[in-house]
């Protein structure tokens, strides 16, 4: 058969083609719009991609992004991945010294950032040793994107190359220590494209009107910018995540697929009891990034949509699983169609997944034993970027840092996270970090940071304290002593004094048990 290299760029030449009239409607932070298509796309990212070679960058190079979603993003993806860059989406909301990690670390040569971002590249200029060239998306002017492209006649050829070249650059900012990137392939990109389209996982069709509210900056937008050329989808994107916006945008455009973590939808409830209004198009929505909550799910349920319940990470590009309707759907009741969909759901064709107890051994799919996660297949990370050793084992299986169950129809249920993390609105709270910041203040003997459920964030810090014999620190000398060293948003919602914290034989934190006592503690 015909030796048909799997590169993204054939993506948007479908596109081009089969789709081109198809929409992409941008919502600028300015509040403008603009409107293009993936004929306007696939041109505006032969231009950058002329323009970038012209600047110098050659195949393999680091091109950052400091952006929100609209279309010169989608056209920064194209352009730098179709002359053989590397498209490197940098998370806007880690704080100074990741930033200026994983841009170094990275070796970025050129960042594309929104205006809304000038306050982090005026910080860390200084401080980004490889970035040559800064580029705005959103403005005119010499130095944006608009001048580079304008500048150029379009008549380019896409690099061509083998399909397991670099094409994608994700960091992963997970527990302790530096941020660790991902780098996605041409291949492992458009397999997972390809797996994303279908019915059991995200439906897609020229007829599917998606909106990724999920950041292009988190897990590649969940893979949605490659999944809808690949289909032929309209796309509508919002630079600011306003749930007015959202939903004035939803209905005008008459979206029909939206994905987004749990937060967003949060945000979406409020403004639709305060205002009536609802999206009125919507079929699917996909929530992910963390568990979504049974009553979040029953609402959009008797909203008369499906909800796609998705678990994944930036290892996993990010699709693990997905909930779709099963066989005896049905033959279900409304409450155990919901208590379905509370689960995190199963995997289309390419990943396998198994749970292992402590020594290693694998675990029965009987909804009962639980153990860490691990995954395998070919759009799961095998060794981080520039690292020495792999992060998987012998046979590919890469372990999670989830704890789950696996149900005999093939369901998967997250029950907790062996990683020592906190995940508020979706980003990562390094709970080691805060418990060793913590134990730098003076009269603070022993600390621990677990994650308390939050209606508006899913989880928030909350820190217990054993103070130093005969100390008398209060709360606000510990807060204040935290915030200078962690981002503000880390800051524990509170503090709990406690006499002792549970630890295991080793000595270390028990967090399980920590996590279970705490389990139904609210925040005041
Ligand atoms: P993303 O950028 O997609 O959020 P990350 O790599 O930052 O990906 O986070 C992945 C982690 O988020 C998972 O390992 C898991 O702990 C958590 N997570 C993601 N989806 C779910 C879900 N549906 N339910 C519970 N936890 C989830």
């Amino acid at each position: 058969m015909q030796d048909f290299e799997l590169r993204v760029p054939r993506l948007i030449d479908h596109a081009e083609r089969e789709h081109g009239t198809r929409e992409i409607v941008s919502r600028w932070a300015d509040g403008s719009e603009t409107r293009t298509d993936w004929a306007g796309v696939a041109r505006d990212a032969r231009k950058l991609a002329q323009a970038l070679e012209r600047l110098g960058v050659k195949p393999g190079d680091r091109v950052a992004t400091l952006a929100m979603n609209h279309a010169h993003h989608l056209v920064a993806w194209y352009g730098v991945i179709g002359m053989g860059g590397v498209i490197h989406t940098i998370n806007p909301r880690l704080f100074d010294d990741q930033l200026e990690y994983i841009a170094n670390h990275a070796e970025d040569r050129v960042l594309f950032y929104d205006r809304m971002f000038q306050p982090i590249v005026d910080r860390l200029r200084d401080r980004w040793t490889t970035i040559e060239r800064y580029v705005v998306m959103d403005g005119e002017g010499e130095d944006s994107l608009r001048a580079l492209i304008d500048a150029e006649d379009g008549n380019y050829a896409w690099v061509e190359g083998p399909e397991r070249d670099p094409c994608m650059l994700c960091y992963t900012s997970g527990t302790t220590g530096n941020p660790k990137g991902v780098l996605y392939t041409h291949r492992s990109s458009l397999i997972h494209a390809m797996a994303e389209v279908q019915p059991s996982v995200f439906d897609l069709s020229c007829r599917s009107v998606v909106m990724p509210i999920v950041p292009m900056f988190h897990a590649a937008a969940w893979g949605l910018p490659f999944a809808a050329p690949l289909a032929g989808c309209k796309v509508v994107m919002s630079a600011v995540n306003e749930p007015k916006v959202i939903c004035e945008l939803m209905n005008r455009e008459r979206v029909t697929h939206s994905a987004g973590v749990p937060t967003v939808w949060l945000g979406m409830f409020q403004y639709m009891d305060a205002t009536g209004d609802q999206p009125e198009h919507l079929k699917l929505v996909t929530i992910g990034g963390s568990a979504a909550p049974r009553a979040m799910i029953e609402r959009i349920m008797r909203m008369g949509m499906r909800v796609n319940h998705a678990w994944g990470m930036t290892e996993t590009s990010p699709i693990g699983t997905m909930g779709a309707p099963p066989v005896n759907w049905d033959e279900m009741t409304f409450e155990e169609q919901v208590d379905e969909v509370t689960r995190q759901g199963r995997v289309p064709f390419g990943v396998e997944l198994r749970v292992v107890d402590d020594e290693d051994r694998v675990q029965p799919r009987d909804g009962q034993s639980s153990g860490r996660l691990q995954i395998r297949g070919p759009w799961v990370v095998s060794r981080y970027f520039k690292a020495d050793a792999d992060a998987v084992d012998a046979d590919n299986w890469f372990d999670t840092g989830d704890v789950a169950v696996l149900h005999p129809d093939g369901t998967m249920q997250i029950t907790d996270r062996a990683k020592d993390v906190i995940k508020s609105g979706g980003e990562w709270i390094s709970s080691v970090e805060l418990e060793n910041a913590a134990v730098g203040c003076p009269g603070v003997a022993e600390a621990a940071a677990i994650g308390v459920y939050h209606p508006r964030w899913e989880e928030r810090p909350l820190l217990l304290v054993v103070r130093k014999p005969g100390a008398e620190v209060t709360a606000h000398e510990i807060t204040a002593h935290l915030a200078q060293h962690v981002a503000k948003w880390w800051l524990p919602d509170e503090i709990v004094f406690v006499d002792e914290l549970p630890h295991t034989a080793t000595g270390k934190l028990l967090k399980t048990a920590l996590r279970e006592r705490y389990k139904d503690y609210r925040l005041a």
